[in-house]
């Protein structure tokens, strides 16, 4: 079918961008080693920083997500040192693969992929490691591929808890501006984060947030780095500059998308989004549909992970709704191509744009045939009545 009306991307990232944020890049890129230049940085380094929970430096990358992964592992570790990942999700997975291409030792916590990371399971690794060969800790906070947040602040306590000294390393990429986070108060050692999910801007950059610690540990870390250094971003941060040429136009969006979340309130802004996933999920069980992520105290406020009936594909369930209804839903990635689809909820979206996306599954679910109760959009339609 042809096209028409407002297309609606609910993919878990990108997500839409607004209007203001748009308007805002729509601007002549300047001198990027210029008075005016410097202004905007000072300004935006400083201003990103309540969004991590933190105060201390934010470094910034003119790369996707998969960049900042990288420049996280090459400025804290060396060739050949151990490193603890758990297979929460795709995501957890190929940050792993990236760090085995590092030459990491990677000591892999299996996983079901409807779980997030176990805080026992992290404090028995640390206390088995009497000599310490383990350097960092891996977790994914939002594993995007499911719809699964693991609780960090327990795995942080999990790790005192041994009074191991392994650097704790998150990936915030889908939960930073969606779902709470406190780098600082979690005592999280980098926090890796994108521009194209929670922060409502287009894919193109990605950040760093870095402890005392990792800064530390930074001046000893062996592999290989030039562009990913944090040391030479850091030190032209200072008067307001970068080391190359900065993505200018996206620091205009940058600082738009973090007015827009101060002028709403992170704390609003982590309530709205668990508010639509609850909402959510009320659909999904009313459609006698599950939802992936098994345990409750892990629910994902910026996406839902649904589990299509057997006998179903996922994949044209999401064609026939992209044709008849122009929505974009996620696809199952990795092992789950084909089981799931993922509903993204996160970014600048409300009740309206969700009862529109819940309406649009319904249709598109019967649409594509598969048996489901179809007054389960109701249930979210009650919860929505509500604050
Ligand atoms: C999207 C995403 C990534 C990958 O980021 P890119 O910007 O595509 O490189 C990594 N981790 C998580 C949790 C993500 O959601």
């Amino acid at each position: 079918m042809t096209p028409t009306g407002r297309h609606f991307l609910q993919i878990p990232g990108p997500t839409n961008t607004p209007d203001r944020v748009l308007r805002a890049m729509a601007a002549s890129t300047i001198d990027h080693r210029g008075p005016q230049f410097a202004e905007l940085a000072l300004e935006v380094l400083e201003a990103v920083k309540p969004v991590f929970g933190t105060t201390q430096p934010v470094v910034i990358y003119p790369a996707s997500g998969t960049g900042a992964w990288e420049a996280a592992l090459v400025n804290t570790l060396s060739p050949g040192e151990r490193v603890v990942c758990f297979e929460t999700g795709h995501f957890a997975t190929l940050w792993r693969e990236m760090a085995r291409r590092l030459d990491l030792e990677v000591d892999l916590v299996p996983g079901d992929w409807r779980h997030g990371v176990d805080p026992q399971t992290v404090a028995d690794k640390l206390r088995d490691d009497t000599g310490q060969r383990i350097k960092a800790v891996l977790v994914v906070h939002n594993e995007t591929s499911t719809g699964v947040t693991s609780r960090v602040a327990e795995v942080r306590k999990a790790i005192d808890s041994t009074g191991h000294p392994a650097l704790l390393l998150v990936d915030t990429i889908s939960s930073l501006g969606s779902i709470e986070y406190q780098h600082d108060a979690w005592g999280v050692d980098v926090t890796v984060a994108g521009s194209q999910k929670g922060l409502m801007l287009p894919p193109g950059l990605s950040f760093n947030a870095v402890s005392q610690k990792a800064l530390d540990a930074s001046k000893s870390a062996r592999l290989h780095r030039s562009f990913w250094d944090w040391q030479p971003v850091i030190e032209a941060n200072k008067r307001g500059f970068f080391p190359y040429t900065p993505a200018t136009n996206l620091l205009y969006g940058l600082r738009e998308a973090l007015r827009m979340l101060d002028e709403e309130g992170l704390a609003n802004v982590y309530a709205r989004h668990q508010r639509h996933a609850e909402a959510t999920r009320l659909a999904v069980r009313g459609w006698g549909l599950e939802v992936l992520c098994a345990d409750e105290r892990e629910h994902s406020g910026s996406l839902t992970g649904v589990i299509v009936p057997d006998g179903y594909d996922a994949d044209k369930i999401r064609a026939v709704i992209l044709d008849r209804y122009n929505m974009s839903l996620g696809a199952g990635l990795g092992k789950l191509a084909g089981r799931i689809f993922r509903i993204g909820h996160l970014g600048d979206f409300n009740d309206l744009m969700l009862a529109g996306t819940l309406a649009g599954v319904q249709l598109g679910l019967v649409a594509a045939g598969v048996p489901i109760d179809t007054t389960g959009i109701n249930a979210a339609l009650d919860r929505l009545q509500r604050p």
